[in-house]
């Protein structure tokens, strides 16, 4: 009887909600005219909200009076870089599927480190533009072994491919970035991909997406944009009382990078100096650019203003430098988020006026999470440090190997962290069991102060493991093709960036724990309406999510879930 009672109730909440859910949709646009994929590179989840104080209307305040704000969103697997968290965005899916494991993995056939979108068939269609080794502070994008640019490593289809197979390539696709990995891999197969070029100070592409320049990319750069910066600095908006880290601009573990500084305000020192367009990306102006190139993307491609939905994609890279440098609790870190949250505003109001934001459906997450800068967690009483992963590679751990295998240092073929390779042919050649060696070099590799777990390929391949968080998070970032023999995860609040235990930065992401995995995912326009939403979700939520929206199937790998507060308000 209370049963019947029950279900006789749920049924007329069910109608009642169904109804009031259908009147309210007959005043919503069911399809977008516009996909706005806004990807803020090391935006940590809390962080929009710790600086919300001194910010305007328009950006991450308007975001939360108008958008589905998911609050508890976190990475699943355990390696917590650029290009795994922007692949996962834009496929929905993890590494172990998606295959961009790690921003650099060792390729066994080509028998060196690889960058992740390196790709030698498809050069940057300008002269001297391809990266500086000299100067370029991202480590992983100077082992690129060309200047050439592709998506071909991405082993599935992305949200951006399945829309423009779902339209016949009716919808128009671009991706843009400061960075090549965060703008490649939203614009997906079949889009077209700009990143800017700390060598030249352009925006620039490969001859994987165009034969030669648009005339509009012409013009653009020709405007020389980044040379406006020229005689400037980075200044605080606000006088320092307003800021909560405003007693705190020189704090001892942030970088001095190329003497960029560590106070403010940080002078751009002119475009003759080598280090003048990397100065940009490492301030809010970098994100700035950005914007500029976006609002001509826009413009040129007359996006949002057919029929059929077009998708832009914006990857927002100062926030990950600035982390980096000078760490999230810095005074730089405040204030380039006040700077993005403009970017943001202006962001928005130019979409308003070109495509209306009730025509335009936002997202905005990030590729990951930041970790405090070891220096500023130990103020707290919370233990942090830089460890040596690769200390292990000395004697004893290698002495130790060869009296078990009779051979030693020749077992390595290569360790990037978070994956050593150990050397097939060798270990074949002296008849030594695989499964094993990886279990002695894993072991050893466990004793060196601050690693949390070393899980091997065998153990991987074969489940070999209990069902805990770690391995669960490992699990879901091996691939058989291009993880290596030995996955090395690291304890909280540990971090490797020189790989000897020393810091070359004040910062660095890349684990399984909170302050990696934790990342805002917003939805906004499009007629949704403001929300804080506090159950757990995930980041491979997102493309499922946006295929149901404009009814296109899912990309190839994807795995999350359509998240169903998005889906309320679509026809
Ligand atoms: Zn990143």
């Amino acid at each position: 009887m209370t049963l019947k009672i029950l279900t006789v109730g749920i049924l007329l909440l069910t109608s009642t909600t169904l109804f009031a859910t259908e009147k309210t949709a007959q005043t919503k646009n069911s399809k977008p005219k516009l996909i706005l994929q806004i990807t803020v590179d090391q935006l940590r989840g809390d962080l929009p909200d710790k600086f919300m104080k001194n910010m305007g209307k328009g950006g991450f305040r308007w975001l939360k009076k108008n958008g589905l704000w998911y609050k508890n969103a976190h990475y699943t697997y355990s390696n917590t870089e650029t290009v795994v968290g922007h692949t996962t965005l834009a496929t929905g899916t993890i590494p172990a599927i998606h295959g961009m494991v790690s921003n650099v993995w060792y390729d066994r056939v080509k028998k060196r480190l690889v960058y992740n979108i390196e790709d030698k068939r498809y050069h940057i269609l300008s002269k001297n533009a391809d990266i500086d080794d000299s100067t370029e502070v991202d480590s992983s994008q100077a082992l690129a072994g060309t200047d050439g640019r592709s998506p071909a490593n991405i082993m599935v289809s992305t949200f951006s491919d399945e829309l423009s197979l779902f339209t016949n390539q009716k919808s128009k696709i671009f991706g843009v970035s400061v960075k090549d990995r965060g703008a490649v891999t939203l614009a997906g197969h079949n889009g077209k991909a700009f990143w800017f070029s700390k060598t030249s100070g352009e925006f620039i592409t490969s001859s994987f997406y165009y034969d030669k320049y648009p005339a509009w990319v012409k013009k653009f750069n020709d405007q020389k944009l980044a040379e406006r910066y020229s005689d400037k600095s980075w200044r605080l908006m606000y006088d320092k009382s307003k800021y909560m880290f405003g007693d705190s601009d020189d704090s001892p573990w942030e970088e001095d990078y190329a003497n960029f500084g560590r106070v403010f305000p940080h002078e751009y020192k002119g475009k003759e100096n080598k280090y003048f367009n990397h100065f940009l990306t490492f301030s809010p102006a970098g994100d700035e650019l950005t914007l500029d190139f976006a609002k001509a993307i826009i413009d040129n491609e007359k996006m949002g203003q057919n029929n059929v939905t077009d998708y832009l994609a914006i990857s927002f890279s100062s926030t990950d430098y600035v982390g980096h440098i000078f760490g999230p609790s810095s005074l730089e870190a405040e204030d380039n988020m006040l700077r993005l949250d403009k970017t943001l505003a202006a962001l928005f109001k130019y979409v308003d006026i070109k495509v209306g934001l009730d025509n335009t459906l936002i997202v905005l997450s990030a590729d990951h999470g930041a970790p405090e800068a070891p220096g500023y967690l130990t103020k707290f009483g919370i233990e942090a440090k830089w460890i040596a992963p690769l200390k292990w590679n000395k004697k004893p751990s290698l002495k130790r190997l060869e009296k078990k295998f009779g051979v030693g240092q020749a077992l390595i073929e290569a360790f990037f962290p978070p994956y050593l390779y150990l050397n097939h042919t060798v270990i074949k050649e002296k008849g030594l069991d695989l499964a094993e060696v990886q279990k002695a070099v894993a072991k050893e590799i466990m004793d060196i102060d601050g690693i949390a777990l070393t899980v091997t390929s065998t153990e991987m391949s074969n489940n070999l493991f209990p069902d805990t968080y770690l391995y669960r998070a490992a699990l879901k970032n091996f691939n058989a093709k291009r993880s290596g023999d030995i996955l090395i995860l690291f304890e909280p609040h540990c971090f490797a960036n020189d790989m000897d235990g020393g810091a070359v930065m004040a910062s660095n992401h890349g684990g399984p724990w909170t302050y990696d995995t934790f990342v805002p995912i917003i939805f906004a326009g499009n007629g949704l309406k403001g929300k804080q939403i506090f159950r757990s979700v995930k980041p491979n939520d997102i493309a499922p999510t946006l295929s149901a929206v404009v009814q296109a199937k899912s990309p190839s790998g994807a795995n999350g879930d359509i998240l169903k507060e998005v889906m309320e308000t679509v026809k």
